[in-house]
């Protein structure tokens, strides 16, 4: 997977181009939130499940459905007075999913079950330009981390500014009214 930093990274940037500047603070922290949330699997670990079960490491919570949960369950706590706001869900949705998408993209690990519970059926992307962040860090580890961060930092960081930047710059450009 991706480091923390990664998977903050791209929800703060989903943030930033789509909440909306009417969106309250606590959106960041949200977002944020959603796009790490997948990888609370990792508890399922100590549980000794078979290889490919549903809650194994990218199993379950790394799902389209699981996103759609996390975005509501994240809305009920911290964006009760947003309820009826189908863009900050979206936004949230999009944080909570980018995290399967860039595990997808990650060479290395099981694939990622996107259509639980439909399918159990996990996927990786033709590409996997991003490198596995190693847990723990120890020892020569750092190296790897900071080599994998790099790619991160190409990978994640390069299309974040991007998005953001454009996403701002559409909401600057208006189209020229006709007086024709
Ligand atoms: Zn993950």
């Amino acid at each position: 997977m991706p480091s923390l930093l990664g998977h903050a990274a791209a929800g703060l940037a989903l943030n930033a181009a789509f909440a909306g500047h009417q969106a309250p603070r606590r959106s960041w922290a949200l977002a944020a939130a959603c796009a790490l949330a997948p990888d609370l699997d990792w508890f399922t670990a100590f549980l000794h499940l078979p290889y490919g079960h549903v809650l194994t490491h990218r199993g379950a919570t790394h799902s389209l459905a699981a996103a759609a949960l996390i975005a509501s369950a994240a809305m009920l706590l911290g964006l009760r007075s947003h309820l009826r706001s189908r863009r900050l869900w979206l936004c949230l949705f999009a944080a909570a999913f980018s995290h399967g998408l860039l595990d997808a993209c990650t060479l290395g690990g099981v694939g990622v079950a996107a259509f639980l519970p439909f399918s159990g059926e996990r996927y990786v992307c033709v590409w996997q330009p991003i490198r596995v962040s190693p847990i723990p860090l120890t020892g020569r580890l750092w190296v790897r981390f900071l080599g994998a961060l790099w790619t991160e930092a190409v990978w994640i960081g390069l299309p974040a500014i991007l998005l953001v930047t454009a996403a701002r710059a559409a909401r600057w450009v208006r189209p020229v009214p006709d007086h024709a």
